[in-house]
């Protein structure tokens, strides 16, 4: 059977990525010219595709496994985030993150399992990525958004996860600026510099495992066991592929999947000297998420840049125009400048955006499917900590291994499906203005 239809929509240059311009140029890509046979083949190499390619070479190791990416490991989305590796309730299309206790025990303890097995991974290897280990700041600007911080904190508090409260002074005296009225800190949280680690995890597979990069799959041939994966110059046969192709799995039209590919869009400052560092005061590092999911999350780096998120947009085409890119910058450049008054002179040095893959009920892919395929896909906005469990849960669940979390991700709800367009793409931009427009001041 031909399965064009998971390849119809490739990964395009939406913008600048600062964390990749930041590090040094890779080495030439290895690209899938020619004929090839593989026993496992790993279609998508973000952070779900990296851990399944990983834990696959990892557990047959008389296996051979490719993993390809249509772009270079690094510059596509998984590298283009904002780099939080989130252990707790993140629902982004709850207003206070969480959802029931049992979900949210269930994403804890799935989310975990994915951080540690990076961790795990980035210590072993010594990959440079800036991984901490130091928590994140949920923060308010009034009383609303202290009010969502307080139903976050009952939430945790139901499901025995400690945080910890600050005020207007303990809040500023970590960030540097007045802006923030409150803030939970949540010690759980790792940080990273998302291409570095997508470009370390690749470079440090085992040694059975092939990478092909600017290599797009353009279509997927064969039903059960051989399958036949065609590139503009070349083909892989593959005994199974493992499909991690996260938001450009998303079908419209004819066959609506349920996945529905929101881009959202960050921002980089150029490096501060050292005048607009004491300017700014604080600390060195530190990682902010915004009370109201759809406002903005900010990190100081230490690099000594600041990175700022923010703006949503439903892309069913799964690429963004210049005016996107225009539209998200001023609103970057806004909230950059209310946060951060004393630093008018320190301008955005990059903007870019990036597709996450939301569904409708927080339901994702995962398992067999029909034509024999397995699938981890739809990553609700948290593709860092529940990819990489996918990622490792999927490889697992192909090698015929079953545990605990395997059947939790096999039991989760099935995206629903939605509309067909154009009233899809009425109903979901007119539900993120909506969701914009309410968290204000959190922008
Ligand atoms: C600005 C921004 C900030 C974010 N912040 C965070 C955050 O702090 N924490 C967090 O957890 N998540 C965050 N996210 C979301 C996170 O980036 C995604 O959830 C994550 O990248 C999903 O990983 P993935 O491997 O499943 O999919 P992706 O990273 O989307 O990887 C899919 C890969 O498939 C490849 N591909 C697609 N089609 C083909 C094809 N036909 N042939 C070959 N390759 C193909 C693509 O090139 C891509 O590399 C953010 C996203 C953005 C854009």
């Amino acid at each position: 059977m031909a399965s064009k239809q998971d390849f119809v929509r490739l990964p395009a240059p939406d913008g600048v990525n600062g964390w990749w311009e930041s590090l040094p140029s890779p080495a030439p890509a290895n690209t899938a010219t020619g004929d090839h046979r593989f026993d496992f083949v790993v279609v998508g190499g973000g952070i779900t595709g990296l851990c399944a390619a990983r834990r696959l070479a990892e557990l047959a190791p008389e296996m051979s496994v490719a993993l390809v990416d249509a772009d270079r490991i690094g510059r596509s989305t998984a590298g283009r985030n904002s780099g939080f590796f989130v252990d707790l309730p993140h629902d982004i299309s709850s207003e206070s993150y969480s959802r029931s206790v049992e979900a949210d025990k269930a994403d804890v303890r799935l989310q975990r399992h994915g951080i540690d097995y990076v961790r795990e991974t980035v210590k072993r290897h010594g990959i440079e990525c800036d991984w901490r280990d130091d928590g994140k700041y949920h923060a308010s600007v009034n009383k609303k958004g202290h009010t969502a911080l307080t139903h976050f904190a009952d939430g945790l508090a139901r499901i025995d996860e400690p945080c910890e409260w600050l005020d207007e002074a303990a809040i500023g005296r970590v960030t540097g600026t007045s802006f923030y009225k409150s803030a939970l800190f949540t010690p759980g949280c790792s940080t990273v510099q998302p291409a570095a680690l997508m470009r370390g995890l690749a470079a440090t597979q085992p040694s059975n495992v092939t990478i092909f990069e600017l290599s797009a799959v353009k279509a997927m041939d064969g039903r059960g066991q051989t399958k036949v994966l065609s590139f503009a110059a070349g083909r892989i046969e593959a005994k199974q592929v493992v499909l991690c192709t996260n938001a450009y799995a998303a079908t419209f039209g004819g066959h609506p999947n349920g996945l529905l590919p929101v881009y959202t869009f960050a921002s980089m400052s150029r490096v501060m000297n050292d005048d607009e560092i004491t300017r700014l005061g604080g600390a060195h590092s530190w990682a902010l998420i915004p009370a109201d999911p759809m406002g903005t999350t900010v990190r100081r780096l230490a690099t000594n840049r600041i990175c700022v998120r923010n703006h949503f947009a439903f892309r069913p085409n799964v690429s963004v125009s210049a005016a996107d890119l225009a539209k998200a910058r001023h609103l970057h450049q806004r909230s950059f400048d209310r946060r951060f008054p004393m630093l008018k002179d320190v301008e955005l040095q990059y903007t870019w955006g990036g597709a996450l893959c939301l569904t409708a009920n927080n339901g994702a892919l995962f398992g067999k499917r029909a034509d024999g395929a397995f699938e981890a896909i739809g990553c609700n906005g948290l593709g860092l900590s529940r990819g990489s469990a996918a990622g490792k849960l999927i490889a697992e669940h192909a090698l015929g291994q079953s545990n605990a979390l395997i059947d939790q991700l096999l039991h989760q709800p099935h995206p629903r499906s939605l509309p067909i367009r154009p009233i899809a793409d009425v109903a979901v931009s007119a539900a993120i203005w909506v969701k914009e427009f309410s968290a204000g001041a959190e922008l």
